[in-house]
């Protein structure tokens, strides 16, 4: 497979290497040099693996990698504030969902070269193209006792690899569940919402932008258990092609009162799936889970459930019209591949979540 920038998708210019999970992160959540086990899916089956952490890194140009820095200054700040329960601002977690968008894309391409790429997936997008273009999510919880760790969940299964909707991401005593898709809040919440329709070229998604009913719908996101976490969310429609975008769409009063940048469609954040409401730009503490939960188990099994989800929901067939017959031929190939490794290991998922939902207790 030929070598590409994981930020812009060229040929590394300058070639430099980027650690997917950064530095600082490692150095935060214990020795710098441990290893990870991975599981990683292939076509003979999933598979444990040991590699190092510092060497998690991945072809990146010079100066994009520069770019991002500021980016990962930010991030360990916010990431920090939140290890220590502080009162957070909007803008935090606006920096910390861009974060989080770069690692999970991040964690996509680089499964892409460690597995070398076993459903022949074309990145048809990378960080640049995705860091804030589609509605996004974090569940956050909070664990009791102290403890170093970093772990990740849902980024080695088949489907992420066709689409990386969701992982998750334990750091010491706190865990977040990130979900990234097309109008997985902005329906609920009233605001302006796109129906996906076709696929493009370039990897991004054709639609139809619906105005938004105004009106919020609870809970926002339908997740298939008992939420105990702290739910921040933020609607945002830039993913939406230019040629079918109807500005009448962004001039809704209630959207104009709820748009945090009203011309690139992006709405503020929220907080609280139940009883949504708008998140303070003001630090606040309103975002401190309540309950603490006992085990780490819980995070593996509702990032399962979230996974079942959003496969359930994209069942729907895209229009591939626009790609010429080979590659329409290669996607619906690459899909039903993943669907059909999906439901192979649906058993296996559902055989770790029963134990993890024993361990946890009731
Ligand atoms: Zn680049």
């Amino acid at each position: 497979m030929d070598r590409f920038c994981v930020f812009c998708g060229k040929r590394p210019i300058n070639k430099n290497a980027e650690h997917i999970l950064p530095e600082w992160l490692l150095k935060l959540t214990g020795d710098i040099n441990r290893t990870f086990t991975l599981n990683t899916f292939s076509m003979q089956g999933s598979s444990p693996r040991e590699f190092s952490a510092s060497k998690f890194k991945f072809p990146a140009c010079t100066k994009c990698n520069i770019d991002y820095s500021e980016l990962e200054g930010k991030a360990k700040g916010v990431m920090e504030d939140v290890l220590s329960l502080k009162p957070m601002s909007e803008e935090q977690w606006i920096i910390l969902l861009d974060w989080f968008d770069k690692v999970r894309i991040g964690l996509w391409l680089g499964f892409i070269y460690l597995d070398k790429n076993p459903f022949g997936v074309r990145p048809n997008f990378h960080i640049d193209s995705r860091l804030g273009m589609t509605d996004r999510a974090l569940l956050i919880a909070q664990r009791r006792g102290p403890s170093l760790r970093c772990t990740f969940a849902g980024s080695g299964t088949p489907y992420f690899h066709l689409r990386p909707f969701c992982f998750s991401l334990t750091v010491n005593h706190m865990s977040f569940i990130n979900i990234a898709e097309q109008n997985l809040v902005s329906y609920r919440l009233g605001m302006p919402y796109m129906n996906e329709k076709q696929l493009r070229l370039d990897g991004r998604i054709h639609g139809e932008l619906y105005s938004g009913t105004g009106k919020i719908r609870t809970p926002v996101i339908q997740l298939p258990f008992n939420c105990n976490e702290t739910v921040i969310m933020q609607p945002i429609a830039s993913g939406v092609s230019e040629l079918l975008m109807e500005p009448e769409s962004f001039e809704s009063d209630y959207f104009i009162r709820n748009a945090k940048d009203s011309k690139r469609g992006v709405g503020h954040v929220w907080i609280g799936n139940d009883k949504p409401e708008k998140y303070p730009v003001q630090p606040s503490s309103i975002w401190v889970p309540e309950v603490v939960q006992e085990r780490e188990s819980f995070v593996i099994s509702h990032t399962l459930l979230v996974y079942e989800m959003l496969l359930k929901a994209s069942k729907k067939r895209l229009d591939l019209t626009l790609f010429p017959k080979d590659r329409q031929l290669e996607y619906r190939k690459t899909r039903n591949l993943c669907s059909r490794i999906y439901e192979n290991t649906i058993p296996k998922i559902q055989e770790l979540r029963k134990k993890a939902e024993l361990e946890e207790g009731p």
